[in-house]
């Protein structure tokens, strides 16, 4: 019955070709394709999703087949899981939906860029509420238990429950708020109005991918309006960053960000390219990894210590700091109304904040209109602080204009389990004090990176840690930097 497997495998190998020729298309889409090329990039982006979506469609009774085989190891059973998932979700969602809310959210994301330079809420209401009501109407072909925003989490992140994000929360908000209540900060950083030149932090970024010991010809960085990382294969990741011009953080932790999703791509397992389980498992795994390096590498003593000369090499404004200050210059909590600039504690607070309203919309307790009272009232709540507009507020971020819905909770998750990896790492001090970063990859990839897709996230954590999502790492790690100080 090998053979089934192998039939199963030689069709997959034209979806691993498409989603490759996607992610290009992708990626030169943000970086270097002239600006007029975006309604046809669209069209043809569409036309190869569908082909895909059609050779899927055509391996269901195979995979059916496949799936009643008895004996079939780790490897094999992941695959049809894998493929099993994406089956039902085509069988379910006809095709006229995804066109739907493709329609809507080309005009949406032009309406939603203006709506928050104007402060016009209204003008993106009606969009958002068409994009709501696609979303519930996938939540309900889906099908799910207990909550309908379970469907929603279940795509993002596979097996990720209300019930899961609410054990959460209610064990690190406490955390949070104790620590932000007990860490006094400047309200103001004179560093945070500083500009530098981009090619001297072009140097301090490159400098950094070094450090980090990126394999230069599997690898490469380059700039796009939102910084990211792509996977074309085990052999080619890319990521990119921006030059605002203005407080150096922003785009040096960016790097330390991407490098660390992408340290998850390169370390993929090889053997596996072009099967279904080739793939890195969700959303809320690879972002552990990107916080991993960013916040508890990236923003450690240790990892300053070692970027400092550097800094000082090519930031001038940076000498009249010593280490210790430009450490607590990356380090400052401070609850303020805007998620993507927000620290790490309070960070997941935002989340928490996004996760009630999403919650609410998709199971119609509360409508579009009531939604940015409700923001305002929830980051009063749980951040702090109120947002004095809504472009400050409800229109911040991008994500719903996108269609996107139930994705917010991953950056919640990658926290979480990046406090999971930093407790269970050991010696990871000694490990940056000696650059050493080769036994952390090593680590990262014993524990997740080489298992691919083949387990869902809470098996794989099960496997790898003893445990499922548990919070209880992440409020000791920022128990123990933020409230040691
Ligand atoms: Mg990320």
């Amino acid at each position: 019955m090998v053979g089934l497997i192998d039939s199963i495998l030689q069709k997959y190998e034209s979806v691993w070709a498409l989603n490759h020729a996607l992610s290009l298309m992708n990626w030169d889409l943000e970086t270097y394709m002239p600006e007029d090329g975006a309604a046809r990039r669209g069209e043809a982006t569409a036309s190869v999703e569908l082909l895909k979506r059609n050779i899927i469609l055509s391996m269901r009774e195979e995979v059916e087949r496949a799936a009643k085989q008895e004996g079939l190891d780790d490897i094999n059973k992941g695959m049809i899981r894998v493929l099993k998932r994406q089956l039902d979700f085509y069988t379910k969602i006809p095709s006229e939906t995804i066109e739907k809310l493709y329609r809507i959210t080309s005009t949406a994301s032009v309406v939603w860029r203006k709506a928050r330079a104007t402060n016009d809420f209204k003008s993106f209401s009606p969009l958002l509420k068409t994009i709501v009501e696609i979303n519930r109407e996938i939540a309900e072909k889906m099908g799910y238990t207990k909550h309908p925003y379970n469907a929603l989490l279940d795509i993002n992140e596979e097996g990720l429950t209300t019930e899961d994000l609410d054990s959460i929360l209610s064990q690190i908000v406490p955390v949070i708020k104790d620590v932000v209540s007990k860490t006094h900060m400047p309200s103001k950083h004179e560093l945070e109005k500083v500009r530098y030149k981009e090619e001297d932090m072009r140097r301090v970024n490159e400098s950094l991918i070094d450090i980090l010991q990126m394999p230069r010809k599997k690898f490469r960085m380059d700039v796009s309006a939102h910084p990211f990382t792509v996977g074309m294969s085990v052999s080619d990741v890319r990521i990119t960053t921006r030059y605002e011009g203005i407080d150096f953080r922003s785009t040096m932790f960016s790097v330390i960000h991407e490098a660390g999703h992408a340290i998850y791509e390169l370390q993929l397992p090889s053997e596996l390219e072009k099967t279904p389980v080739g793939v890195a498992v969700s959303g809320g795994i690879h972002e552990s990894q990107s916080r991993f390096w960013e916040n508890v590498i990236g923003r450690s003593r240790e990892f300053v210590e070692i970027v400092y000369p550097i800094l000082t090499k090519y930031l001038d404004f940076v000498k009249k700091y010593d280490h210790e200050e430009i450490y607590r210059y990356f380090n400052i909590v401070r609850p303020s109304t805007i998620r993507v600039d927000a620290d790490e504690v309070t960070y997941n607070l935002h989340i928490a904040v996004r996760y009630e309203i999403e919650k609410r919309l998709i199971d119609g307790s509360i409508s579009v209109d009531e939604a940015p009272e409700l923001w305002n009232e929830l980051m009063e709540k749980y951040v702090g602080v109120r947002p004095s507009s809504d472009s400050d507020g409800i229109l911040q971020d991008i994500h719903w204009s996108g269609g996107a819905f139930g994705s917010f909770p991953n950056y919640l998750i990658g926290n979480v389990v990046a406090g999971m990896i930093y407790s269970k790492i050991g010696k990871l001090r000694r490990y940056i004090t000696e650059q050493d970063f080769s036994s952390v990859k090593g680590f990262l990839k014993d524990k997740i990176h080489q298992y691919g897709s083949i387990y869902p996230p809470k098996e794989l954590l099960k496997r790898s840690f003893g445990e499922s999502y548990n919070a209880e790492h992440l409020a000791m790690y920022l128990r123990e930097k933020y409230l040691s100080y």
